[in-house]
């Protein structure tokens, strides 16, 4: 079965907010292939996916 999610893409752009100076991971970021749009980290990944440990 396939596990992979947009969190362990290299084409998406993780959120972050910002609490008295420290930044922490939420779960909302974007994706910027093939075009700018909302994902979060838990979305099941697309046709387009690519790992971010192996280059293109
Ligand atoms: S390319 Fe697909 S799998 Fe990768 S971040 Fe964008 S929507 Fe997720």
């Amino acid at each position: 079965m396939d596990e992979k999610t947009c969190e362990s893409c290299k084409h998406y752009i993780q959120h972050y907010i910002r609490i008295e100076n420290k930044y922490s991971e939420i779960a909302l970021g974007h994706c910027v292939y093939p075009r700018v749009k909302s994902r979060d980290r838990d979305t099941k990944a697309c046709e387009h996916y690519t790992d971010k440990g192996h280059g293109k």
